[in-house]
């Protein structure tokens, strides 16, 4: 046997073990999978119960913690509502502003009508006479 045949037969052996390792991987890795994907359904399976007591039980605290605090959570969403509201209101009041230009001024009331006008008209827009 000379050094050629010896290099020959190696490179073989290594073609073959890694054609083989490549055919069995691919086999072994869905052969794990699949035994993985078995071990977990049996796990479920055996916990189903557990698993159910357990959301039960997360239910049921939630339950009563949201009892206990009943007024709390009430006075905490009314409060919240009214903060929206209230930014609500003064959104709208911007919106009307940016469209009419509405309240970008100082207001005053016209001394013979009483209606609201700006602060620098010299005369009343409702009724005409002089300010
Ligand atoms: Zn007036």
């Amino acid at each position: 046997m000379n050094g050629f045949t010896i290099v020959v037969i190696i490179v073989l052996v290594a073609f073959v073990g890694m054609a083989l390792m490549m055919v069995f991987s691919s086999k072994v890795r869905s052969k794990m999978l699949g035994r993985q994907m078995e071990i977990s359904k049996s796990l479920l399976e055996d916990n189903k119960e557990n698993f159910k007591d357990l959301a039960r039980v997360g239910a049921q605290m939630q339950k009563e913690i949201l009892e206990e605090n009943e007024d709390v959570l009430k006075e905490v969403s009314s409060k919240s509502a009214d903060i929206e509201s209230v930014g609500i209101e003064k959104k709208a009041a911007a919106f009307k502003r940016g469209f009419t230009g509405e309240g970008e001024k100082e207001t005053k009331f016209c001394k013979h009508c009483g209606a609201k006008i700006e602060v620098d008209s010299i005369f009343c827009k409702e009724c005409g006479k002089k300010q």
